[in-house]
């Protein structure tokens, strides 16, 4: 948590920053509240997170003087209070065997990655893993996933290049279920260029899925850039309605992001947030613990 807390915390100096110039009087009031709200937004919390945060403040406080260190104690305790509920882990639960999990997002949000940093995590936790290949589109991701099996000593099923998507889904379970595997993560094509294609691809996948296993898929994961800011919300929103998104993975939060934008997908969408990447190395996966981000951020 050293690491995370090291690499992150430079995604919240904004807040940070923005919060510390706000308590010159000793009182907390509108005007200060005012501040606070800004505060907020600007730091991508979104309009929403940031009026509830300011009402509870105000609940609690309005009137009463309050020290900068408070402020900012009482602003990660009511972020800790909007992320506590979405902090749900990925559990490996599917009877029968295997869970399928759908990886989707947009290229270069580092959906690859999470893929083997999901699978290398799942192994640790002794459960057997697959990977599958199911974004045809681009040879390059076919490779790469490859590669990165082979690292964490997983087996995987790939189809040819620009191959029907479904089909390599459809052996993959056959495999997985033949092979006695517990978890298969799925990489699926983040072409959001096309959004029809896209969703009949994704519809495809489920059909398959579902007449080998009706609950199937288990888990739909949307991977989501946090260098993106408020970019990610409508990622969230699109990737919602194409492909029923049940959980979120936020990478990228030890480089320049704002771990802001996780409160107000919490706030808008609460989807349940499994996990945040904070780095390139397979195990820079983190489980996602609301009070400690609540903490960085503020
Ligand atoms: P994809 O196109 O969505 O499959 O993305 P990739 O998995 O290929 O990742 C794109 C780039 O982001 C690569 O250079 C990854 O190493 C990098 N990346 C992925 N996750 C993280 C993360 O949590 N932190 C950092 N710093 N880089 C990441």
């Amino acid at each position: 948590s050293d690491r995370l807390l090291g690499g992150f915390r430079k995604t919240s100096d904004r807040l940070s920053d923005n919060l510390a110039g706000v308590v010159g009087t000793a009182k907390l009031d509108d005007a200060t509240l005012d501040e606070v709200e800004d505060a907020l937004i600007v730091s991508d919390l979104g309009p929403a997170a940031a009026a509830r945060i300011r009402d509870r403040l105000a609940e609690k406080r309005f009137g009463l003087s309050i020290t900068e260190r408070e402020l900012k104690e009482a602003v990660a305790e009511e972020i800790a209070a909007i992320l506590r509920p979405v902090a749900v882990p990925l559990e490996v639960t599917a009877f029968p065997r295997p869970q399928v999990i759908l990886v989707i997002g947009v290229n270069g949000s580092g959906k690859t990655t999470t893929i083997a940093k999901l699978g290398h995590w799942l192994q640790e936790d002794d459960y057997g893993v697959m990977l599958a290949a199911g974004d045809t589109f681009r040879a390059a991701a076919i490779g790469q996933l490859k590669v990165w099996a082979d690292r964490i000593g997983a087996p995987i099923v790939t189809g040819p290049e620009r191959g029907d998507p479904a089909s390599v889904v459809f052996d993959a379970v056959k495999t997985a279920t033949d092979t006695g595997i517990d978890a298969l993560v799925v990489d699926t094509a983040g072409r959001l260029q096309n959004k029809r294609e896209l969703m009949d691809e994704l519809a495809k996948i489920r059909k398959v899925l579902g007449r080998l296993n009706p609950e199937a898929p288990h888990d739909v994961v949307l991977v989501l850039d946090a260098t993106n800011g408020q970019n990610a919300l409508s990622q969230i929103e699109i990737f919602k309605e194409v492909a029923g998104v049940t959980g979120l993975i936020m990478t990228k939060l030890d480089g320049t992001a704002r771990g802001g934008v996780l409160v107000a997908a919490a706030e808008q969408y609460g989807l349940p947030i499994h996990a945040i990447g904070v780095g390139e190395q397979l195990d820079d996966l983190r489980p996602f613990d609301p009070d400690l981000v609540a903490r960085v951020i503020a």
